[in-house]
């Protein structure tokens, strides 16, 4: 298998359906081993994408190199990548082993080769036990991994997955989130990773790539664009409960709140004056000692304990902020509040949403 530092995925990678575009021209870089995410709303050309690495959707602009060679009209078969479906797309007249053992067989591969193959992949996934079935007979989960094992089995240089997790319920999406990371740890090899959930993209990923309405907009570490959103859609979209935000007008790192406080932020802004929006996440806002003080006054709409947390939505004349706080933390419904925003954790971003902040 060969090691290649830099896999230059996409350049300038455009997709069409007929005249309406939707794919903007990406820009995009995956490295060797790396598991990349690509996460945005519904609609926003994540599968588009995927299928355009996979082969199965025609690429209608730009160049895509898999391993430094040109993809645009190789044959998906040829390509060397294994596509995991949310549908699992297994054959239902086969069992496990029929299914897993199916694309070998057409390639021509030995019995003694296949069986090699499927014994091992079926250890890693824990399937052993059920490689005689017929997949009507199993659990979403137990299809999901053998759907898995069908593409393990194949040796891809990158699996592609698109909304594996999706018809999993909510405790099984968390234990399989966990055994893909493994899995990834294991392998080594290549993931290219689509969700709409930017929990599975914050916990899987090495790279996260961002996409709205066909555009990139931003790629980077998980933690990177929780601390460093570029713009106030990744701010908004990245984080959970998502972050708070609160129009004014902006002169360099001064915002005039909606109450016509002055909000001086801590970090260092580029050259600004006029309309701007200041992010704030609701773990960065604090209640103040009294009613009357902190940085913007209101009263506590509604409130949900979660147990170890708790988040309160506070109405400061019609606008209303999300809080995140302990699950005990003392309040009630209706209670007059006054609010702090941490000025180290403050966002601000400008007219056109890009931030303002220059990170250091
Ligand atoms: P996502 O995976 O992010 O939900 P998709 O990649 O499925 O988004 O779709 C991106 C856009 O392309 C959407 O606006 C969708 O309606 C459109 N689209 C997808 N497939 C087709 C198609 N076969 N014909 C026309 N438009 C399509």
């Amino acid at each position: 298998k060969p090691i290649v530092e830099n896999i230059p995925l996409n350049e300038n990678i455009v997709k069409k359906y007929g005249n309406l575009r939707v794919i903007h021209g990406a820009n995009l870089t995956i490295a060797d081993g790396e598991f990349a995410v690509l996460v945005g709303p519904s609609g926003c050309g994540k599968s588009t994408l995927l299928r355009m690495i996979s082969g199965l959707e025609e690429i209608t602009g730009g160049t895509l190199t898999i391993d430094k060679k040109v993809m645009n009209d190789v044959h998906a078969s040829e390509r060397g990548v294994a596509m995991v479906f949310q549908s699992y797309a297994l054959y239902p007249h086969l069992s496990v082993r029929g299914n897993m053992e199916f694309g070998l067989k057409i390639q021509g591969m030995s019995k003694a080769e296949r069986d090699a193959r499927v014994r091992e992949a079926a250890e890693t996934l824990q399937i052993t036990d059920l490689l005689e079935r017929k997949p009507k007979a199993m659990s979403g989960g137990q299809r999901q991994r053998v759907a898995i094992g069908r593409a393990i089995v194949r040796d891809p240089q990158a699996f592609l997955f698109d909304e594996p997790l999706s018809n999993l319920d909510a405790k099984l999406r968390v234990q399989m989130r966990q055994e893909l990371t493994e899995l990834h740890r294991r392998l080594k090899t290549t993931m290219i990773y689509v969700t709409h959930d930017q929990v599975e993209a914050m916990t899987m990923a090495d790279k996260i790539v961002v996409l709205q309405a066909g555009h990139v907009e931003q790629v980077g570490a998980p933690m990177d664009l929780y601390h460093r959103p570029a713009n106030k859609f990744v701010a908004g979209f990245i984080g959970s409960p998502a972050m708070n935000f609160i129009e004014g007008t902006a002169k360099a790192a001064i915002l005039n709140l909606p109450n016509g406080k002055a909000f001086k932020l801590a970090s260092e802004i580029k050259p600004y004056e006029g309309p701007a929006t200041l992010g704030i996440r609701p773990e960065h806002l604090d209640f103040a000692a009294r009613p009357d003080q902190g940085d913007l006054q209101g009263s506590i709409k509604t409130i949900e304990r979660l147990g170890a947390d708790s988040f309160a939505y506070i109405d400061c004349d019609g606008l209303v902020l999300t809080i995140k706080s302990d699950g005990d933390q003392d309040m009630r419904l209706g209670q007059e509040v006054g609010l702090k925003l941490d000025p180290a954790r403050a966002h601000l971003f400008g007219e056109d949403g890009q931030t303002l902040i220059i990170h250091t």
